[in-house]
């Protein structure tokens, strides 16, 4: 039983997502996560092809209303920061949120960054 609650809220979740965004049921986005905090490599930067990542004080943000969800950014993260908003999981949903509102108050960002710490083995 508690298993299908939690289904059930799982895709009620999903379903709302798009009015988050405003965007149509049908569509996705991407979301960046706490896991880019204090790095900001910004790796995956150079492969948007629609310029959707925003610079925040210390991480990027990607904006919904711009990513056309090509995936490019994904592999690119070094921190696996980087989800699709479908496979969020469930402690990292208040992310998509986040994304959405960051990106209406931090500029947006179209050239690799310099990091905020070294990488790993640097
Ligand atoms: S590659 Fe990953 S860790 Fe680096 S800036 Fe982009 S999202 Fe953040
Ligand atoms: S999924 Fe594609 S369009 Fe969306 S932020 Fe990543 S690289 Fe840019």
């Amino acid at each position: 039983m508690a298993r299908a609650l939690d289904s059930l809220r799982v895709r009620s979740f999903l379903a709302d997502i798009p009015k988050f965004w405003g965007r149509g049921a049908d569509e996705m986005a991407y979301v960046v996560t706490g896991a880019c905090k204090g790095c900001r490599y910004s790796d995956c930067v150079p492969v948007c092809p629609v310029d959707a990542f925003h610079q925040g004080t210390d991480m990027l943000y990607i904006n919904p209303e711009v990513c056309i969800d090509c995936n490019a950014c994904v592999a690119e993260c070094p921190v696996d920061a980087i989800y699709a908003d479908c496979d969020l999981p469930e402690e990292l949903w208040e992310w998509v949120q986040i994304n959405g509102d960051m990106c209406e108050i931090f500029p947006e960002v179209t050239e690799r960054l310099e990091p905020l710490a070294p990488r790993p083995g640097e």
